[in-house]
């Protein structure tokens, strides 16, 4: 990965505030028009493009910042405090939107789309899941060779953004005898306007509106074989690296959003005086935020190992990944019901003085499922665990 730019710490820091400014202030101002609409506003695209918010983690060469994975991850975890449907979106526009193309496109198609995706102007949903199937290798879709193109058929389900990109990562069977092994799927690049492709729209989300979820229907859809994306039979490969990066990218985001919620809590038991003395001044209430801060310190050091593994490209990266994805949802479940209980009823409502709690804590619940729920994660990770005989220590990058 072509992500090795390290900023010097004061212009990091310079740039974290930045965007902490962008994400609680400009983006907040935002958040009661997507609640209402379930759709982005226009002018989140303008706050993206003039504050770099699209090109964070995009190479150099097609102009991006192309920041390493330790130092945009401490970015992406200050976007994470803020709206949750925003906060998917720029997660997959600084990811999975330009990761497959700038791996395994063609030189073409990357010096046409690449350089349009660190302005926003151009963006690619990934679509994966598809009703009645499993991840991995339980794909229905199927792509044919015909002559020079390929012919697309089946559909996916739960895909982000249908309602703004460009484009989708699709990942479909080319190979019916080798469909229970990892060789029988290829990944293709299929514009959105593509002849035979239509988007069925789905009811809205509990939370992180405004991302335009909905099911993409593929019938005969013909695609030169350019836009297939690596070799035919490494689909699974693909998808799984680029996931293995979006899972991290996740687990970070439930960092930021953890983070916030303890936050919250803190204040909010400073502030508040039941029979004389403040919360912060009881015992059970220490006691619980003593409980949120060290699960949300662990969090950060797995998130941390991760990035390191990510930027000295250690290969294997399903086990840190899994675990931070795992530790992320446990922590935010305990951070954020924590909090809910430390505001008292006031957390119930939507205005609070002390920040969106009612929002966050609906728009936390959509990273249980993002990138695969927590089952998952452990039978991802204990693939490894029991591979190593649990030797599992950190730094095997170095
Ligand atoms: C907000 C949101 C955005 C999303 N965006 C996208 C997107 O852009 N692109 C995309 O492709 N997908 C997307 N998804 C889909 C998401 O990746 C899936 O919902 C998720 O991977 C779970 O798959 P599923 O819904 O089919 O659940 P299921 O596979 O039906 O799982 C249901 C439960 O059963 C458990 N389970 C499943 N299989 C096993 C097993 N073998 N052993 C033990 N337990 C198991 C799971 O852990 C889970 O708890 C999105 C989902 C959400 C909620």
């Amino acid at each position: 990965m072509e992500n090795n730019v390290r900023i010097s710490e004061s212009e990091l820091e310079a740039l974290r505030m930045k965007i902490r400014k962008v994400v609680e202030v400009d983006l907040e101002k935002l958040s009661p028009e997507c609640e209402k609409n379930n759709v982005f506003p226009k002018e989140m695209w303008e706050i993206g493009k003039k504050n770099d918010m699209f090109r964070l983690s995009l190479p150099v060469q097609y102009g991006g910042m192309g920041l390493c994975f330790e130092q945009y991850f401490t970015l992406l975890e200050e976007i994470a405090r803020g709206n949750g449907g925003m906060r998917m979106f720029w997660h997959v526009a600084n990811g999975l939107s330009w990761e497959i193309l700038c791996e395994r496109g063609t030189e073409d198609m990357k010096n046409k789309y690449l350089p349009q995706m660190a302005t926003g102007d151009y963006f690619v949903a990934f679509a994966l899941t598809e009703k009645d199937c499993g991840s991995g290798a339980d794909i229905r879709t199927k792509a044919e060779k015909k002559g020079d193109n390929w012919v697309i058929n089946g559909s996916k389900t739960l895909i982000s953004f249908t309602d703004v990109c460009d484009a989708y990562y699709i990942i479909a069977c080319t190979d019916e005898s080798k469909r229970k092994t990892k060789d029988g799927f290829t990944a293709f690049f299929v514009p959105a306007d593509s002849k035979g492709l239509r988007v069925e729209n789905m009811p809205h989300m509990m939370g992180c509106r405004g991302a335009g979820h909905g099911d993409v229907i593929m019938e005969n859809v013909e695609l030169p074989d350019c836009c297939r994306l690596g070799e035919v039979g490494e689909g699974l490969t693909v998808f799984l690296h680029a996931l293995a990066i979006s899972r991290a990218s996740i687990g970070v985001c439930l960092l930021g959003m953890s983070q916030r919620f303890l936050e919250i809590a803190v204040k909010r038991s400073k502030d508040r005086v039941t029979f004389g003395k403040s919360l912060a001044q009881r015992q059970a209430i220490q006691q619980q935020l003593a409980d949120m801060a060290t699960q949300v310190m662990a969090l950060r050091l797995i998130a941390h190992e991760c990035a390191l593994q990510i930027d000295n490209d250690v290969e294997d990266l399903e086990m840190i990944t899994s675990m931070l994805k795992l530790h992320g949802i446990d922590t935010v479940k305990l951070v954020s019901d924590g909090a809910l209980e430390i505001m008292g009823g006031i957390g119930y409502f939507e205005d609070n003085p002390y920040g969106p709690l009612e929002r966050l804590y609906r728009d936390a619940r959509g990273m249980w499922l993002e990138e695969g729920p927590r089952t998952v994660q452990r039978l991802t990770l204990v693939r490894d665990v029991i591979a190593k005989d649990g030797e599992i220590r950190h730094g095997n990058y170095v």
